[in-house]
């Protein structure tokens, strides 16, 4: 151990004691995706004992711009984000333990998730899971580290329930999805991604370590083309906030209208099953053959009509592509792979 971490057992902050902290620990990674990529990378040289990494989606070419954990061959391969990047953690560093989840994170996955965890970190792309995230860890007392990027520009804020203001303390409402620019209307450079990312990790090693008095406090902002940097107070807990002082957690119960989403820039739509399953991929392969072109590996199988392409993962979770209307898809999704 003194060899592999001995610069960052040389630095005041971490020292012997924080390392043996940080191989102890574990840490929850919500979302592999650009921000995902570099919390997994920098903890997992880091040295951070455990790593949970949870993601829904397969690797694409047009993340490779960003996604740093990924290569070509991941996305020649469509291989699920989680095991892509868990097979390159463990180059990285096979000292530690890596658990990929090929999961959407919902009421129903997340309070397992979370359960063991130290500490939670944001690499997700919407509000909709970050409320979810603020739900689960305030009412599991979990200290979780939010992030987001888009254009040149992002944010990050630790969360610490019941010591600082949580997520909904300070964003009440998700902001109108047309108002705010997403990754459909502005694109991302890949150096907001390490800034947001880098403020993120550092926390994450903070609070593992147990210099809180070191954490930021603050809604840091940061926009790397326009070079504005900006740290907002906010605060401690709302009492009338809904999550942290009223602690009503409505994103933790469960409604069927939740089994679908739009995926943001990605003109797809993931469609869950309401009733958790197993597909047989060379039985589903015979019977979609007819209809279209089918492919499958370990993971997942994908079936291209002339108008859509799903992707379906074993539980039946689909990506259904070529379409943002959740009606459409459904349809698609009921067409060929069932209620
Ligand atoms: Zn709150």
């Amino acid at each position: 151990m003194d060899e592999r971490y001995s610069r960052q057992i040389l630095f005041n902050g971490i020292g012997e004691e924080g390392q043996r902290r940080l191989l102890a620990a574990r840490v929850l990674i919500v979302g592999c995706g650009a921000l995902g990529s570099a919390h997994s990378e920098s903890l997992a040289r880091a040295g951070v004992g455990r790593l949970r990494i949870v993601d829904r989606d397969f690797v694409e070419p047009s993340n490779l711009q960003r996604q740093t954990l990924f290569t070509e061959s991941d996305a020649e391969k469509r291989l699920p984000k989680a095991i892509a990047a868990a097979n390159h953690l463990r180059e990285i560093n096979s000292e530690i333990e890596v658990e990929p989840h090929i999961l959407d994170v919902n009421h129903s996955t997340i309070e397992q998730l979370l359960n063991d965890c130290d500490v939670v970190i944001d690499g997700t792309d919407n509000f909709a899971t970050r409320y979810l995230i603020n739900d689960a860890c305030v009412k599991h007392n979990r200290s979780w580290i939010y992030g987001a990027a888009v254009g040149s520009y992002g944010v990050t804020m630790t969360i610490r329930p019941n010591t600082t203001a949580c997520l909904r303390c300070v964003f009440e409402e998700a902001p109108p999805p047309a108002s705010a620019p997403t990754c459909d209307t502005a694109g991302v450079i890949m150096p907001i991604i390490n800034v947001v990312a880098s403020v993120q990790v550092t926390e994450a090693l903070k609070l593992l370590t147990g210099n809180i008095n070191d954490l930021h406090n603050s809604l840091l902002q940061f926009d790397v083309w326009r070079n504005e940097t900006r740290a907002v107070n906010p605060g401690g807990p709302r009492p009338d906030c809904e999550t942290c002082g009223l602690r009503l957690f409505s994103t933790l119960e469960a409604t069927a209208k939740d089994f679908a989403a739009v995926l943001c820039g990605r003109n797809a739509v993931q469609i869950s099953p309401v009733a958790p399953t197993r597909l047989d991929f060379p039985t589903l392969a015979e019977r979609l053959r007819n209809s279209g072109d089918v492919k499958f590996n370990e993971y997942l199988l994908r079936f291209r009509t002339k108008d859509f392409e799903l992707t379906v993962f074993q539980d039946a979770r689909s990506i259904v592509s070529g379409t943002d209307q959740i009606a459409t898809a459904r349809s698609v999704y009921a067409k060929y792979i069932g209620n």
